[in-house]
């Protein structure tokens, strides 16, 4: 049976640990949380007392954690000093680019196969075992790296090298924050001007403003009834963490000397919302702001 420790069980590492624990595999799970401990117990995954103890035996590790210096912190003190030579050892957390290659080189050295592989979706994709996974890693590792991700994934694909799937990730959510103020916008644009909501979308879902925020995801209620604007833009993904990619974005864009100043407006944005006290709305729910509407939400 594989042998597989899960650090970090919070919203989403939970339901990705008990999928793991579903497919068969023997899940050892820590989190400094004695609630998320017991949640996860309650999953089907043995409970460590540490990440030293959880990681041991492990032929595989897997992380989910809050940002980048708690996984430099629990890599670099915790997991390398325990883990057995040669375990592939799997970031999921979304970090920052620098810390991920960071990390990678750190584990490389120490003798452990390493990937990032930050997750597209939520914590329903993770309950239910679809997450996108963008990896960078070693392209020998990558069919096994597939496998090990395999009971919490509707798709892997390989990024590139170290770093390459935290770049995938930030990207593609600064585009998706973008091109959500961008259909956000013309929807109180066209209300203004008199225009029929669902017409409007019936139009532009035809047409050349056509994309995954506007025909998945539409932030007005009503087109797309699967999209967080039904139900009051809860249980989505949240505008504080599309702000954090956001900010994640900016960051690596300076350091990188890369020009993003659409990707800064669309930060700034959900910052304002998110100091008005939105932050745990889902981010299409910044419609409302655009509208002047803010009572909307309450
Ligand atoms: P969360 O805060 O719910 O969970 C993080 C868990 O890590 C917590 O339970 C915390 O106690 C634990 N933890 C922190 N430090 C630890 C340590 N030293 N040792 C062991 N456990 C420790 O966060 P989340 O929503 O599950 O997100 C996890 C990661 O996934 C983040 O990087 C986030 O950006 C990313 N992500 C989240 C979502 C989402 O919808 N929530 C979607 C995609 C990606």
């Amino acid at each position: 049976m594989t042998k597989l420790a899960f650090i970090g069980l919070g919203n989403m590492g939970a339901g990705m640990a008990a999928n793991q624990a579903k497919a068969g595999r023997d899940v050892c799970a820590f989190d400094i949380s004695a609630a998320a401990m017991d949640r996860a117990a309650e999953l089907g995954c043995r409970r460590a007392q540490s990440v030293a103890d959880a990681v041991r035996e492990a032929d595989i590790v897997i992380t989910m954690l809050p940002a980048g210096q708690h996984v430099r912190q629990v890599y670099a003190e915790e997991i390398a000093p325990a883990a057995k030579k040669g375990a592939l050892l799997i970031d999921c957390s979304t970090i920052d680019v620098e810390s991920a290659r960071a990390v990678a080189a750190q584990m490389r050295e120490a003798g452990f196969r390493f990937a990032d592989a930050p997750v597209s979706g939520g914590i329903m994709a993770a309950n239910a075992g679809t997450l996108a996974f963008m990896v960078g890693c070693v392209e020998g590792d990558f069919a096994q790296i597939e496998e090990a991700l395999k009971p919490m994934s509707r798709v892997t694909l390989r990024a590139g090298e170290f770093g390459a799937g935290q770049a995938a990730k930030i990207c593609n959510n600064m585009v998706l924050g973008i091109s959500m103020l961008g259909i956000c916008e013309a929807f109180a644009l066209a209300e203004k001007l008199g225009l029929d909501p669902q017409r409007f979308y019936d139009i532009a879902s035809k047409s050349s403003a056509q994309c995954w925020s506007l025909t998945t995801y539409c932030p007005w209620p009503g087109p797309v009834p699967t999209a967080p604007s039904n139900r009051a833009y809860n249980d989505g993904f949240m505008t504080s963490l599309m702000l954090k990619d956001l900010k994640l974005a900016q960051e690596a864009a300076a350091k990188a000397g890369a020009a993003a100043p659409m990707g800064a407006h669309a930060e700034g944005m959900f910052a304002l919302f998110e100091r008005l006290g939105y932050g745990a709305k889902d981010f299409s729910a910044v419609l409302q702001l655009l509208r002047g509407d803010l009572d909307a939400l309450s």
